[in-house]
């Protein structure tokens, strides 16, 4: 664990990565204001928790009403930070923000009330029994760069909604656009110390998880979320964990190859391919394998690279040299390893710093990097396949289990194939767009994550389940308290027999003998 002085001593830097341009910079937050901003949000949660749901969904409205009104300036802070074009940062950081919005509106409170519990063993029927969700009490939530408003945010709604009081740790490259989340919060009437964001690196993020938080949504790399989970186990801290995804897109012998290529060459290039749930790698039947390549490679060929200000821009930067390099590397070995790049391969550096061109791969083999790894970037690595059981068993052979896309003109056939990938979610003739979908539970299986964010699913991880249960007649000791006995438990034999017997005279007989149990018994 970093020092406070280590922390202290660290910036980092928001830049706009289609140009370098610095931003600004930010102090990262010691380890000791990370802990007083925690306390800061223990104290005040009981009072946000206590002013009901009807007051916080009021205060959600007009946060909702102000971004839409911010819509544009909002955007294009993201574009600037983050790089993606500006529609995109429209559809997948605002939009999908105020759906959620709308979405907490319209079923939260329905969703958060008391709920009855019926029960089915006849002795209990004479309790009543309630579900009660209560806040957990502050939600830590640590985030990406590559939806820095929308994942934050998102998270951020359900928990507030719920009565938590919740503190941010922003990715190191997307700081301002967390800062700006908290800015509309804030002039929407959410507390100050009810939202809190502090800007730093890898080691504010453990400071928060070791911080006094009730609960720690995180979501980010499979190997910064392992490292999540040990801290959170050593103290049994309660984490959802929304880590990387090598999603496969399966087309089957019957797609239709000019909307299928359509939605791979969008599917791995939107967000230059920094989307968790991007099109990673494909499958494609034999049979349509050349002119699928071929579509995919013409499409490909015509996108527009370039700064995501500009309306004309389909793809934009990559977020840094880093993950750039990291893209450089997958494409490098599966060239060595026999693959052929049809399209892109390279660096775009006269457009700027982090350009890469999207990349079409063909003649890949399943062991190779760019089929098993996380790429993160924009290259569809394109495999030919000889039927459905093929492309079920090499789309399952894989670590990760965020997402998948089947793609036929037979929606049965392609819902049959999705129940058995191994995903979180299964698209069938689409890709990525479900993070649009705020009632579509978002969460990866095997070492895609644990646990939801988005919809009912995602609004429930911020609560805490309590079981009321409430005895209908207080002044009656119970059948089954002392005092035991040879009758007692003939009694109790008889009770079972009467519901679980296969012959009816038996659980008649049963029901009789049961009967007797009903008599007070001589207190202890
Ligand atoms: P990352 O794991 O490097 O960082 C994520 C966040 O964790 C950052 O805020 C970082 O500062 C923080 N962090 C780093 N080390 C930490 C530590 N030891 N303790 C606590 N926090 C720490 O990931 P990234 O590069 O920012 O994001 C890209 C990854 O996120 C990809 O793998 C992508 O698939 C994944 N992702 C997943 C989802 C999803 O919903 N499943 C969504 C978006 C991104």
């Amino acid at each position: 664990m970093a020092t406070d002085l280590q922390i202290a001593a660290r910036n980092v830097v928001s830049s706009n990565p289609a140009t370098g341009e610095e931003l600004r910079s930010f102090v990262c937050t010691p380890e000791s204001e990370v802990r007083s901003a925690v306390a800061r949000a223990v104290s005040a949660q009981p009072a946000w928790s206590e002013r009901g749901i009807r007051k916080r969904l009021d205060i959600l409205r007009e946060f909702q009403r102000r971004l839409y009104q911010k819509k544009s300036e909002v955007a294009q802070l993201i574009t600037r930070e983050a790089g993606k074009p500006y529609v995109e940062s429209l559809l997948t950081e605002v939009l999908v923000v105020l759906d959620a919005a709308r979405f907490l509106i319209d079923n939260a409170f329905r969703l958060l009330r008391d709920e009855p519990v019926p029960h089915g063993n006849l002795a209990m029927k004479i309790k009543s029994g309630r579900l009660l969700r209560e806040p957990y009490g502050v939600i830590g939530i640590v985030s990406p760069w590559n939806y820095p408003f929308s994942i934050p945010a998102t998270e951020a709604l359900s928990a507030l909604v719920a009565g938590n009081a919740v503190v941010v740790k922003p990715s190191e490259y997307t700081s301002l656009s967390a800062i700006e989340l908290a800015s509309l919060l804030h002039a929407a009437g959410v507390p100050e110390e009810i939202f809190q964001v502090i800007p730093g690196d890898g080691a504010t993020g453990a400071a928060l998880a070791s911080a006094a938080i009730d609960k720690l949504v995180f979501t980010g790399s499979v190997p910064t979320g392992k490292q999540i989970a040990q801290t959170a186990a050593s103290r049994l801290l309660p984490v959802v964990l929304e880590l990387g995804g090598k999603d496969p897109m399966l087309v089957l012998d019957d797609a239709d190859v000019e909307v299928a290529s359509s939605g791979a060459v969008w599917g791995a290039f939107v967000n230059a391919g920094q989307a968790c749930l991007s099109v990673e790698r494909c499958y494609v039947h034999r049979n349509l394998y050349q002119p699928f390549l071929d579509a995919c490679v013409r499409k490909t060929l015509q996108l527009r690279v370039g700064n995501g200000l500009n309306p004309e821009t389909d793809v934009g930067p990559m977020i840094h040299e880093r993950q750039l390099q990291n893209v450089e590397s997958q494409v490098e070995d599966a060239h060595s390893l026999g693959a052929s790049v049809l399209a892109g391969g390279t660096r775009l550096p006269l457009i700027g710093p982090n350009f890469y061109a999207p990349t079409v791969l063909a003649g890949v083999t399943p062991s190779m990097r760019v089929m098993r790894e996380e790429t993160f970037g924009p290259v569809l690595p394109v495999m030919a396949i000889d039927n459905d059981e093929e492309a079920v068993r090499l789309a399952n052979d894989s670590e990760y289990g965020l997402a998948a896309s089947v793609w036929t003109r037979d929606r049965m056939r392609g819902e049959t194939i999705a129940r058995r990938l191994q995903a979180g979610t299964v698209m069938v003739n689409d890709a990525v767009s479900c993070f649009g979908i705020s009632e579509a539970p978002h969460g990866g299986v095997k070492a895609s994550g644990i646990g939801h964010s988005h919809g009912r699913w995602g609004l429930e991880e911020m609560v805490r389940i309590k079981y009321l249960d409430s005895d209908r007649l207080p002044g009656m000791d119970k059948v089954w308290w002392y005092n035991y006995g040879r009758a007692f438990t003939g009694q109790m034999e008889a009770l079972l027999d009467m519901q679980f017997a296969a012959r009816w005279t038996k659980r008649m007989n049963g029901a009789m003998k049961t009967l007797g149990a009903l008599k007070p018994k001589r207190r202890l």
